[in-house]
Order: C-alpha cells, then sequence, then structure tokens
C-alpha cells in the first residue's frame, strides 16, 4: 500500500487495520485555523496528519489562551478520547495549511479496544507527547523567550518541512504567551544577525544551523522524542492478521501479536 505520510498509520503496513481504517477515512485537505478538536466536545472524527502541523492550546479563565502542544504526522490528532471518552481538554487547530485521513471515532475506539496491534502504536505516540509535554513545561518555566520562539520555529519548521513558516508575530506572542512589542523585539534582533527573515505575516528561517545553536536543549530533546518514535514505528513487525469484522465481539488478550510480544 502507498505510504500516505503518517507515521503511526503507515506503521500498521498493510495490515486489515489499515484497509479497514483506510475504508472509514475521508482524505481532507486543511488550512490553518481550521479546527480539528475542540474543548468542551468530544469529537466525532480524529486526524492523522499527512502533512502540515496543528496546534493544541488551552484556554483559561481570563480568556486568553496558551499552545501546549504541536502535533504533525507523527502521530494520531484526538487521540486522548479513546482512553476516556471524556470531551476534548485542549483545542487543536492547524498551524498550517495541510492533508490528513479524518476517521470516525466510532471505528477508532473499537480498534483501540479490540486491536493490540494499533492500541500499542496510540500508547507510543501517547508516551511520546507526554514527554514532550513536560519537556515543554520545563523549557517556558526556565528558559528565555528568545530560547522559546527558537523552539517553536524549529519544531514548526520540522513539521512543514518548511523553512517559511506563516504565522504573524501577534501570533507567536499568543501561543508562547510573551509580549508583542517581546517578540517583535528578538525577531529583529535575530533578523539583524542573519538568522531570520520577517515579512508580513510569515518568517523565513535563513540560517537553520546558526538558530539550532540559539535553541535550547529542550528542542533537541524533543527532536529525539519523535525521532525515537518515528523510528520505533518503522521497525515495527508487521501486524499480524487480528482484525476481527466489525460486529464480533471484542478480540480476547491471547491474540497472536500479544503472545509473541
Ligand atoms: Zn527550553
Amino acid at each position: 500500500m502507498e505510504k500516505t505520510g503518517n507515521h503511526l498509520f503507515d506503521s500498521l503496513q498493510d495490515s486489515p487495520l489499515q484497509t479497514t481504517i483506510l475504508r472509514a477515512a475521508k482524505r481532507v485537505t486543511l488550512l490553518p485555523g481550521d479546527g480539528l478538536c475542540e474543548r468542551g466536545k468530544i469529537a466525532k472524527s480524529l486526524f492523522f496528519l499527512t502533512q502540515g502541523v496543528a496546534s493544541s492550546s488551552v484556554r483559561l479563565g481570563d480568556k486568553t489562551s496558551c499552545e501546549v502542544g504541536l502535533v504533525g504526522a507523527e502521530g494520531l490528532i484526538g487521540y486522548e478520547v479513546l482512553f476516556d471518552e471524556e470531551p476534548s481538554r485542549t483545542d487543536t487547530k492547524m498551524q498550517s495549511q495541510g492533508s490528513g485521513l479524518c476517521v470516525p471515532l466510532p471505528l477508532l475506539t473499537r480498534l483501540f479496544t479490540d486491536a493490540p496491534g494499533f492500541r500499542e502504536r496510540v500508547l507510543s505516540f501517547a508516551s511520546c507527547q507526554s514527554s514532550i509535554a513536560s519537556q515543554t513545561i520545563a523549557c517556558a518555566m526556565r528558559h528565555s523567550a528568545e530560547q522559546r520562539i527558537v523552539r517553536w520555529l524549529l519544531q514548526v519548521s520540522d513539521r512543514i518541512q518548511s523553512d517559511t513558516i506563516r504565522e504573524t508575530q501577534q501570533g507567536i506572542s499568543e501561543r508562547l504567551n510573551v509580549t508583542r512589542p517581546h517578540v517583535s523585539l528578538i525577531v529583529h534582533k535575530m533578523q539583524r544577525q542573519g538568522l531570520l527573515r520577517s515579512m508580513r505575516g510569515t518568517t523565513l528561517i535563513a540560517d537553520r544551523r546558526g538558530l539550532e545553536s540559539r535553541a535550547c536543549e529542550c528542542y533537541g530533546v524533543c527532536r529525539a522524542e519523535i525521532a525515537g518514535l518515528t523510528h520505533d514505528f518503522a521497525s515495527r513487525r508487521k501486524v499480524p492478521n487480528i482484525l476481527f469484522p466489525l460486529g464480533e465481539p471484542a478480540t480476547p488478550r491471547t491474540t497472536s501479536e500479544e503472545s509473541a510480544a
């Protein structure tokens, strides 16, 4: 089967799981600002991004919001609902243009319960997200606004595989909780140093190595987490034919895959 570009989905490797998901999926093109998960609601569908990056944020009582995570083509957006079927705690919207597979929640809930191969991959992705969230909290508490802006620009650039990042300085300010004048000051300083070029609503990474040398350790730690996850997905053994037709009872825990694990 042709690779879609989503690492979690592609790791299912020509299994009946992939065929089942693809049969129910809608291929979607996404624009910046498109909503994927809304706080307080249970998503009807989850997304395997194949291109682009989405941003999750938490809204606070004073009506401000802060970005708490970025997800690209490494995993499954909205996966948390598979654990507890509770409304989302975060808003997740596209930061960039992109594309993906939009898959109805009931099917993925069923697979999460019945198909160990799928469940294992979602859990690996969740573990990776948890490690990245921990590092991001440490970053927000200890590292400078400049370091956080550099980390963010590099993380988005990695996800969209481009050095051109479409985001206003106001947008960066709101995402990272850095005042707009402070963002402007930092961006202008890095522009003078030849690291960035800033145009209306767009930032171009002009010297990637130079920018990486300004990043705090958090960028490297988070990048390594994702590299580890995608390597793990790429090296997974083929998923055995363990998917029972929809409507059959749940798979017992003695599937061939789990016995072999
Ligand atoms: Zn940091």
